[in-house]
């Protein structure tokens, strides 16, 4: 028996409780480590999932075969036990290397502390993994090629088409959880059902995304640096390649439908495919082989930001991950943020075992600010990865930031430390820190007033200084809108 489940059962009163049908629908990160989570509680878990078993089959192209798992993900991780587990999975990557059109590269740290860096890992052997250890509990099955059609949130009843058979049925449950990301069949009910005031909405970006492949390398080894977050930003575009365990790399290519000279509708033939590579990403077009395959084999998808409200009806359904609230990728925070919402789940069953709409509510209370939050900071970071890393004075910005982070460690933390690394800071409070940081530092270097070459601890003063007046201003400006 492992140590939190251990420490569950000694709760007493949760073996009633746990005597419970939690019915979760979906079984991806989210589904499978919230029911191993539960089922390490003592809960009867069912998931129904309507892909087949990930273990059994390859994972089908379209969804993000890679990545990057942080510390917001590795905390949830180690509330249930298993992080030598997904550690092995891992191929650390300590900072992105910038490619510029000319092929020259530039290595950019994620964090002046060098113990932290964001992992690449993959979807299909991470599911695997949590699929894995949910099972071994015997309170908890998985259903696999079950799609949830409906689901009746006043019964607490769910429709499900099951593939194999052919057949339709319904299951009840004392809860349902839907964490079937962001095509949920429960938020589709609570809105077609008008049984209350649900709220909803879904911000789609003009870009969508291709997953593309770099294959190993001839000796069976990486083509180019393994431990980095490879970016080919270029202001209306980018590309981004992330390392998986067998050499290869995973490439996504951001682009935009149909605007600019080159864009998704009017890539449509071989020759153009690789005028546009040859063009913006010569040193990835010489890595990619099977380029031109690869593009028109996948598919594009398109990025958007879905928030929804309430995501609870009653204490009898829930929305938890990307069910409740997607976000687009460019922070590398939607699986870590579904991962985390776990952890805080957890906290609210801890205070309220034993009334599920008073868990619900505070879980919701307590989250969604801070769900919201990086649902906006993922929209600055895509401007961020597409233009501003080439941007001199964001350049500067980061140098400034890794040698207070270095020299400092305890006192400084950039914007994307405070999102990425610091789990006991919420996202809100990353966000607004981390904003109001980044515009003093940039108003101080348009301004002159912040010279590397002066002693770092007055620079460190400097921008801790000017930092609060920004907090400060916002905290007025705040007050005066309420
Ligand atoms: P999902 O992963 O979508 O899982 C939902 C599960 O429910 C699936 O298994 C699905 O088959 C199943 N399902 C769906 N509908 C039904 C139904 N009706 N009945 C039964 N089962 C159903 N996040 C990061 O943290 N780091 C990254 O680097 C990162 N990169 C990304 C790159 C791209 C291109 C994209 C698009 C996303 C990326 N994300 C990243 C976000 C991440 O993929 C999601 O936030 C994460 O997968 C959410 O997990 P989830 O379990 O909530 O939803």
């Amino acid at each position: 028996m492992d140590k939190q489940y251990k420490k569950v059962l000694s709760f007493g009163e949760d073996l009633g409780e746990a005597q419970q049908n939690i019915l979760i629908i979906g079984g991806g990160l989210c589904g499978s480590l919230l029911a191993l989570r539960l089922g390490q509680r003592g809960y009867r878990v069912s998931v129904y999932e309507m892909r087949p078993d990930i273990r059994k089959v390859n994972m089908d192209s379209g969804r993000s075969i890679n990545l990057a798992l942080s510390d917001r993900g590795n905390k949830a991780i180690k509330l249930v036990g298993i992080e030598d587990k997904i550690k092995a999975l891992c191929v650390p990557m300590t900072g992105r290397m910038l490619h510029d059109r000319d092929g020259n590269t530039t290595f950019s740290a994620y964090s002046g502390r060098e113990h932290e860096y964001i992992n690449s890992i993959s979807r299909a052997d991470f599911n695997a993994l949590l699929v894995n250890e949910a099972e071994k509990h015997k309170n908890v099955s998985f259903y696999f090629n079950r799609k949830c059609l409906s689901v009746d949130f006043e019964k607490t009843t769910a429709l499900f088409k099951d593939y194999d058979s052919n057949t339709e049925f319904v299951e009840d449950a004392d809860v349902i959880i839907a964490t079937d990301g962001a095509g949920s069949a429960l938020r589709k009910s609570y809105f077609l059902g008008r049984k209350f005031l649900f709220s909803y909405s879904q911000d789609y970006l003009t870009h969508g995304y291709k997953e593309l492949h770099i294959p190993p390398a001839e000796n069976g080894g990486y083509k180019t640096n393994k431990n980095a977050l490879h970016i080919w930003g270029r202001d209306h575009f980018m590309l981004i390649a992330l390392p998986n365990l067998n050499g290869s790399f995973t490439v996504t290519l951001f682009l935009s439908y149909d605007e600019g000279e080159y864009n998704f509708n009017n890539l449509t033939t071989k020759d153009r495919v690789i005028a546009f590579f040859g063009t913006y990403f010569e040193d990835a077009l010489e890595m990619m082989p099977n380029l031109v395959d690869d593009f028109f084999k996948n598919p594009t998808s398109p990025l958007g930001t879905i928030r929804c409200s309430p995501w609870h009806y009653k204490g009898n359904t829930l929305l938890m991950g990307d069910a409740a609230h997607a976000i687009v990728p460019f922070y590398g925070q939607g699986m870590n943020a579904s991962l985390e919402d776990i952890v805080e789940f957890d906290k609210a069953l801890d205070a309220h075992v034993g009334h599920w709409e008073t868990v619900f509510k505070r879980y919701e209370a307590l989250r969604r600010k801070d769900t919201d939050a990086i649902a906006d900071l993922a929209i600055d970071n895509f401007h961020e990865m597409k233009g501003h890393v080439n941007n001199d004075i964001f350049r500067e910005k980061r140098t400034i930031e890794m040698a207070l982070e270095k020299n400092f460690p305890n006192e400084y933390s950039s914007k994307y430390s405070l999102v990425t690394f610091n789990e006991h800071v919420g996202y809100r409070e990353a966000m607004l820190r981390g904003r109001a940081q980044d515009k003093a530092i940039l108003n101080m270097l348009a301004d002159g007033e912040l010279d590397l070459k002066n002693n770092l601890k007055s620079i460190l003063e400097q921008v801790q200084k000017a930092t609060e007046a920004v907090l400060e201003d916002d905290r007025i400006a705040q007050n005066m809108k309420h």
